[in-house]
C-alpha cells in the first residue's frame, strides 16, 4: 500500500491550488494529486471562449500551473486516473488501476459535471456537453463540419458558447425556457437588453421554449420543443447547469444535497478531509447563508486555503465576497456579491446603449450585489470593497 501525507482528488484548478497551498507551508510532506482527465490542470474557463474561436489553440498555454511545477515541487501526479473508492474510516483511496493510497489528510476537489436533461436523444452523436478539453476539441471539430447549431440553456455557459459559435460564423439558435438570458443572476431590464444584444448579433433567440428531445437515428437531425416546434440542427450544445461530482462519497456525510458541507476552514465533518471548489457547500460569513459557488476564482482561492489548513501550520477562514466574470461577444461582465435572489431595486449608472454600466442590486435598503459591464479591474476591486463596507454597516 502506498502511504501519503496528503491526497488531492480531482485535478481541476481547485486540486492544483490545494497542492500549491500545501507547498507554501510544507515543503517536505508527501503529496499525490489524482485526476481523471489526462491533461494536467488547465484553464477550464477558456473552453467556451477563445479556445473555440482560435485557429490553432496551444494546449500547453492552457496549463495552470505549468506541468513542470509539480515535478519541481515534488508532487506526485496521477493524471488520467479515477479514484474509485474512498474509505473514510480507514483513510484509504482506491484508484482505477487497482492501487490503494493510505492518506493522512485528503482534499476532495472533484468539481462538477454537466446536467443531462431527462429527454429522448441526449446520447445522440453531435449532442455535446462542454466541460473538458476533450469536449471542446470535439465541439471545434463538429463546428467545422456543421452549419446549424442549437445551444440549449440561457446561463453563463450557454451564452458564452453561443456567442463564440456565432463569432465563428455558424448559424446559431439559442433555446431557453425563460424570457431572458442569465435570469438566474440578473434583473429583467439588463437581461432583456442582453437578449436583444444576442439577437442583434445574429443569434436566433427561442425564448420561453423548453426542450422536449433530440431527434435523429445516430446523429442529431432536429430538436423538439415542448410547444411542438421542430428545429433542424446538425449540432447541439447542452448547457443546462452543472451538478457536483459526489459519486465517490455518495451516502456518506460528505455528500449533501447541495454539495459537500464544510466549515469556515473548508474542512468536512470528517477531521482532516477537506472539500473545495465546485464541490464545497460552505457558510458564507460575509453575505450570510450557505452556498456552493461554481466559479473559477472561488475554486482557486479555496484550494489555496484548504491546502494551507491541511498542513496544520495555518488556520485560515474562507471569507471572500462571491465573484465571477463572463465574456460574450465584445462584452466582459463582472459579478460581485450575491445574485441568487432577484433585487427589489436596481440602481443603474451608465447606459446599455454604450455597453458600459454598473448596476447595483438592493434588497430593500441593503446593497447585495454589483454587476459591472466593461469596467476596469480597479473598478471591480473597488466594487468588492464597497460591498464589504455596505455589509459591515
Ligand atoms: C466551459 C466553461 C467555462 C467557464 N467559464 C468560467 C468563467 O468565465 N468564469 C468563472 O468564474 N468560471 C467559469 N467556469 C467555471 C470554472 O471553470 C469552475 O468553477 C472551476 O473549474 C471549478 O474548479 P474545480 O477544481 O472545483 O472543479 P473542476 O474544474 O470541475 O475539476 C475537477 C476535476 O476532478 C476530476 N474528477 C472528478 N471525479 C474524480 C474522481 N473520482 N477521481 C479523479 N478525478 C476526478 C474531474 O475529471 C475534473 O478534472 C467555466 C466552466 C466551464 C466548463
Amino acid at each position: 500500500m502506498i502511504k501519503r501525507d496528503y491526497l488531492i482528488i480531482g485535478s481541476g484548478i481547485g486540486g492544483a491550488s490545494a497542492c500549491e497551498g500545501i507547498r507554501r507551508h510544507d515543503k517536505r510532506g508527501s503529496v499525490t494529486l489524482v485526476g481523471a482527465e489526462e491533461l494536467p490542470p488547465y484553464k477550464r474557463w477558456i473552453l467556451s471562449k477563445s479556445f473555440l474561436r482560435e485557429r490553432n489553440p496551444r494546449l500547453k498555454k492552457l496549463q495552470q500551473p505549468d506541468e513542470l511545477w509539480y515535478h519541481s515541487h515534488k508532487i506526485e501526479t496521477r493524471f488520467g486516473t479515477m479514484v474509485t473508492q474512498f474509505n473514510i474510516e480507514r483513510r484509504v483511496a482506491v484508484l482505477g488501476n487497482g492501487e490503494s493510497i493510505e492518506f493522512n489528510k485528503a482534499c476532495l476537489a472533484m468539481g462538477s459535471r454537466p446536467v443531462r436533461p431527462p429527454v429522448a436523444g441526449v446520447g445522440l452523436g453531435n449532442v455535446i456537453y462542454l466541460r473538458t478539453i476533450r469536449d471542446a476539441l470535439a465541439l471545434r471539430e463538429m463546428a467545422s463540419l456543421e452549419k446549424m447549431v442549437m445551444v440549449v440553456g440561457g446561463g453563463l455557459l450557454a451564452c458564452e458558447t453561443a456567442a463564440s459559435l456565432r463569432q465563428m460564423k455558424l448559424k446559431v439558435s439559442l433555446m431557453h425556457r425563460n424570457s431572458y438570458l442569465l435570469n438566474r443572476y440578473i434583473d429583467i431590464g439588463t437581461g432583456t437588453w442582453l437578449t436583444d444584444y444576442f439577437a442583434k448579433h445574429g443569434v436566433t433567440m427561442l425564448m420561453g421554449e423548453s426542450l422536449n428531445g433530440f431527434e435523429g437515428k445516430t446523429v442529431l437531425r432536429n430538436i423538439q420543443t415542448k410547444s411542438g416546434n421542430r428545429v433542424p440542427a446538425g449540432l447541439a450544445v447542452v448547457a443546462c447547469g452543472a451538478e457536483p461530482n459526489l459519486d465517490l462519497v455518495r451516502n456518506t456525510p460528505l455528500a449533501g444535497p447541495h454539495g459537500s458541507p464544510v466549515t469556515d476552514y473548508l474542512e468536512t465533518e470528517e477531521k482532516g478531509i477537506y472539500a473545495i471548489g465546485d464541490l464545497a457547500f460552505y457558510p458564507d460569513r460575509i453575505m450570510g447563508g450557505v452556498r456552493r459557488q461554481t466559479h473559477w476564482d472561488s475554486a482557486r482561492e479555496q484550494g489555496l486555503i484548504a491546502g494551507a489548513n491541511m498542513t496544520g501550520k495555518k488556520r485560515i477562514r474562507y471569507e471572500e465576497i462571491p465573484y465571477f466574470w463572463t465574456e460574450m461577444f465584445d462584452l466582459t461582465m463582472h459579478f460581485v456579491g450575491d445574485f441568487s435572489v432577484q433585487p427589489t431595486r436596481v440602481d443603474l449608472r451608465g447606459t446599455y446603449a454604450k455597453k458600459k454600466f454598473v448596476a447595483r442590486y438592493y434588497q430593500g435598503e441593503k446593497l447585495r450585489a454589483i454587476l459591472l459591464c466593461q469596467q476596469t479591474p480597479r473598478e471591480v476591486e473597488s466594487a468588492k470593497t464597497q460591498l464589504r463596507n455596505a455589509l459591515a454597516k
